[in-house]
């Protein structure tokens, strides 16, 4: 019994350690995707129902693998979301956001856009510092085009900083989005405390809005309560003309989703948008 117990014992130390090299391999190849230039945006267009344009788009990550094609990132960003690598991937999207949007600039688009920050990344303590610096290299576009979707379970630990944190991007002119609203533990303190302009109602609520009395109850609050504190509000994972009529009929004109547009290559959207508000 002692035998096949320090066995045991011995078969669990390899496992674990095989587990650990298994992440750190992920984690590596993640990195070298940054490094090796595998990492695209692909966007998504915010539409304004009510007149029919184009009001900015979401940046979404994507992994262009050479060997599996292109990769969402639920199948690589869980790997570095708890190390420093998610940090480069989100300075990364930053400045690619603002490079995309400095060519829609010269094409005469002022579509503001929004990038998803991670927990680690927007809680450093020199966040804010290191925006102002990217913003400063990207002199030449206006920080008013960058939005940054935050999700609320992000600000958990330490509101007073994430609150400042917000107050003094700012007053550089970049604007904040509370995403997946109404899914955290405490989404109406965070509605209290931090100023973000616009709260985005998870496509776990749209979903089902036609068909379950609550899921149309807590969308039909979360718009009264961005009126009530004077925020913009959109929904987002908008597939079908039914959910639209709901949406709009409840006051929310502001949507994104399959049933506008999926996300999509910075190539195509121009040409999009111009059929779109057609
Ligand atoms: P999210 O921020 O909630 O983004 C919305 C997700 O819903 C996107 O998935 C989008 O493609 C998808 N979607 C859009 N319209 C519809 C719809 O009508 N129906 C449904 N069912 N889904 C729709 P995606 O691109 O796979 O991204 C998944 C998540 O990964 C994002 O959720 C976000 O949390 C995270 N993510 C994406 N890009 C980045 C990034 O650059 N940095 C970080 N830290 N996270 C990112
Ligand atoms: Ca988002
Ligand atoms: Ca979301
Ligand atoms: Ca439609």
């Amino acid at each position: 019994a002692k035998q096949s117990g320090r066995n045991r014992f011995r078969f669990f130390d390899v496992s674990i350690s095989q587990k650990t090299q298994e992440a750190f391999k992920n984690i590596e190849s993640v990195k070298q995707a940054l490094e090796n230039n595998e990492l695209r945006l692909h966007y998504q267009p915010k539409v304004n129902l009510r007149n029919g344009m184009v009001i900015g788009f979401e940046a979404l990550l994507r992994w262009q693998h050479p060997a599996l094609g292109l990769l969402p990132p639920d199948a690589f960003l869980p790997a570095v979301e708890r190390t420093d690598v998610i940090i480069d991937i989100g300075d990364w999207v930053i400045e690619q956001t603002l490079c995309q949007l400095r060519i829609w600039n010269a094409e005469g688009h002022h579509w503001p856009t929004s990038v998803n920050i991670a927990a680690r990344h927007f809680q450093l303590p020199n966040f804010v510092d290191r925006l102002q610096r990217l913003l400063a290299k990207h002199s030449d576009v206006e920080p008013r085009l960058l939005d940054l979707e935050i999700v609320e379970s992000t600000a958990i630990d330490n509101l007073e900083h994430v609150s400042q944190c917000l107050i003094d991007c700012q007053q550089m002119g970049v604007t904040f989005s509370l995403d997946d609203f109404g899914t955290g533990f405490s989404s109406l303190n965070y509605l209290k405390r931090l100023p973000a302009q616009t709260i985005k109602i998870d496509k776990s609520f749209v979903r089902d809005i036609l068909h379950d009395k609550d899921d149309l109850a807590l969308s039909e609050a979360i718009i009264n309560l961005s009126r009530t504190f004077e925020r913009e509000v959109i929904a987002e994972g908008v597939e079908t003309d039914l959910q639209e009529k709901m949406l709009l009929a409840m006051g929310c004109y502001l949507v994104q989703g399959y049933g506008i547009a999926p996300p999509m290559p910075a190539e195509q959207v121009s040409d999009w948008a111009t059929l779109y508000e057609l």
